[in-house]
This record gives C-alpha cells, structure tokens and sequence, in this order.
C-alpha cells in the first residue's frame, strides 16, 4: 500500500460563525493543564471536533475504539492502539500530523472564525499515514461538512456552561463548507476502509460496545435531515423542546416571568431557572437522553441557517422509527427526509466500489 508523505490542504468557508472558545472555559475548570494562547486555542478545538467526528465514523464502520474519558485512552494493557489513537496519537505515541490553522493567505489564523470567513486546515505528516487513513480522515471532514457541524459547541458533549443549557441550542455555530482540497485524496471504497478499521492489530473494545456509555456516538445510530429546523416560536412554544420531551415555556419557575439573558430573577436574584429546563414527563426516559442532564449533551442539534437539524439515537432506548414520530409531530409527514447512518456511509464513499 502506497503512503502519503505530502501534506494536505483542505479549504474551508464558514456559512456560520465558528465556536472555538470552549477550550478557555475548560481551562478555567483546570481540566485542560497546559497553557494555551488564542492561536492554540483555536487548532486545540477544531482538532478536537475533528477527532469526535472520526471517532463516529470509525465506530459507524465497525471498528472498536477506545473510551473517550481521558483516563481510558490507549495504550491498552498489552500496548495495543484504536485506530482512532493510531492517527491522533495517545499517551506514548504522538500524533501522526502537524494540524494547522490558516487564513486566506496561509498565514496563521487568529481570532475567532466568523461567518464567511475562508479558512485552511493544513495536515502536514511526521510520520506515514496510509491511504486508509487519508480516507478516514477525508471522508471525516466531509461528514462534519455535508452532516454535522465542527468546533466547541457542536460537539455532544458536556456543556461547558451549565447555568446557559437551555439558551445556546438555537445559536447557530459551526457550519462550514469545504471549498477545495488540495491534493485530492485517493480514493477507497467502503469495504476496503471497513476491512482496515477492523484489523485484527487494533486495541479491542473493553467491554460490549453497545453497553458503553459513549457507544451511541457511531454513524449507526446517526440521523440527519436537510433544510428543517427545530427552533423556538415564543416565550411559551419551542419546537426544540417539544422533540426533546421538555416543558416548552421559557417561564422563571422562582417569579413566573420571562428573564432574557444576561438578565438575573429580581425576585430569586440568580439566574433564571426556567420551566423549559424540566422534562414535560419526568418520567420518559427517553426525553432524559435526548434533553441530557445539566452533565450531559443534548442528542439533537439543530441551525437555522444553514438549515440542518441532527442527532442520535440509543439502542435499546430509543430506535430511528421513534425519533422520526417526534420530528414528525412538528414538521408533519412530508417534506422533508430523514437520513440515518448507513446512507451517509454509503454516500461517503459513494461510486468508489471497484467492480472489477
Ligand atoms: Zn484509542
Ligand atoms: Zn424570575
């Protein structure tokens, strides 16, 4: 198998306003440790975005990786590496690329990365990365492009500002759209990726994949639906928080009024705690999940413009026929598609299956 020594340039324009500042937040909570700079800011989460959404592909394919709570990384005990791992590095082993962020004129990017920016993200190899992984990687940032959206906050996971859950679902922050690559990737189909992912060399999952708290996060378990949003109408009407099971009102539960942020309760002098916080049923867990608590992500995402609206499913919670219903009670039977994981996988890697 030839390997790719040259570095690679993917041109990127953002359609919205790109979330890079999570890190900062994190940084204040002392779980990142080193020092970081703006510049170093902005490479540390989009790099990060970039290795959530390669971790959901992998698994969607069929490969096994490690868990993403940082104390269960790779090496595993007898030294072996996910293939996630392999490429992004872990302890012991550094990462195979030098990722850059540049502007128009390849100079480093600084600042936040506003709606219409143009921007590059330059890989640059350290050591061999083989034609697989150039297509995993590829095929990663198209998904993130056609499929999901990159940076901070769009990444399911905890929330970094816990007191804000209910109000940033409706800001719109990192969709981009990819402009040109430079040089284009080799092309693989998706049995050849789906046999490297499963390699018998790689790092075994722990335990049964589907018992892991994270196992939901696999292109399986996926679904996406083009040019729809869920927002919210009123103060009293949230079609977000209808498909995810919580009381609609954005009422104070302390006064009964409506407190736009930064504004504090006069009454209870904190922050507002809204009805729209709570679960219209306490009981329904499935709503649990896909609201997620005050530590946990929500599982539905949705922008406005660009209009996209996506999430996942859990097995053995909540199945594509059930979150469909829930979508279906706003936006009504027609007009609109619901994508689930194996098509995006089979467009992926769309008409690259050899026939011969
Ligand atoms: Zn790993
Ligand atoms: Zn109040």
């Amino acid at each position: 198998m030839a390997t790719a020594n040259g570095e690679r340039t993917y041109q990127f324009k953002a359609l919205t306003d790109l979330w890079t500042g999570s890190v900062a937040l994190k940084e204040k909570n002392g779980q990142i440790k080193e020092k970081t700079g703006p510049d170093r800011l902005i490479t540390t989460g989009l790099l990060g975005s970039i290795r959530w959404w390669f971790e959901v592909l992998v698994r969607g394919l069929g490969g096994g990786t490690c868990d993403p709570s940082d104390h269960i990384r790779c090496p595993d005990k007898d030294g072996k590496r996910c293939v996630v791992c392999e490429l992004f590095g872990c302890t012991g082993w550094a990462r195979k690329f030098r990722f850059e962020v540049l502007d128009e004129n390849s100079g480093t990017k600084t600042g936040q990365i506003k709606q219409n920016d143009t921007f590059n993200l330059r890989f640059t190899p350290l050591r061999p990365i083989c034609d697989e992984e150039w297509a995993l990687l590829d095929a990663t940032l198209r998904l993130i492009a056609e499929y999901g959206a990159i940076g901070g906050k769009t990444v399911f996971k905890p929330t970094d500002e816990p007191s804000r859950t209910g109000e940033t679902h409706h800001q719109d922050y990192g969709i981009v759209e990819i402009v040109k690559v430079n040089p284009r990737i080799t092309n693989l189909n998706v049995t050849e990726v789906k046999k490297y992912v499963r390699q018998e060399r790689w790092r075994k999952p722990e335990s049964k994949a589907i018992d892991a708290d994270f196992a939901w996060a696999s292109l399986e378990f996926f679904w996406f639906v083009k040019m729809k949003t869920l927002t919210r109408e009123t103060t009293s009407a949230s079609s977000f928080n209808k498909v995810l099971g919580r009381k609609e009102s954005k009422t104070c539960l302390d006064c009964g009024q409506v407190h736009n942020p930064p504004n504090k309760c006069p009454k209870a002098k904190r922050h507002p705690k809204r009805a729209s916080e709570q679960l219209a049923n306490s009981n329904d867990e499935i709503s649990r999940w896909l609201a997620g608590s005050q530590q946990e992500s929500k599982k539905v995402l949705s922008f406005k413009n660009p209009a996209r609206t996506f999430g996942f499913v859990k097995p053995g919670l909540i199945d594509f026929d059930t979150m469909k219903r829930r979508l279906t009670k706003v936006w009504g039977q027609s007009g609109w598609d619901f994508l689930t994981g194996d098509k995006i996988i089979d467009q992926l890697f769309a008409g690259k299956e050899r026939c011969s």
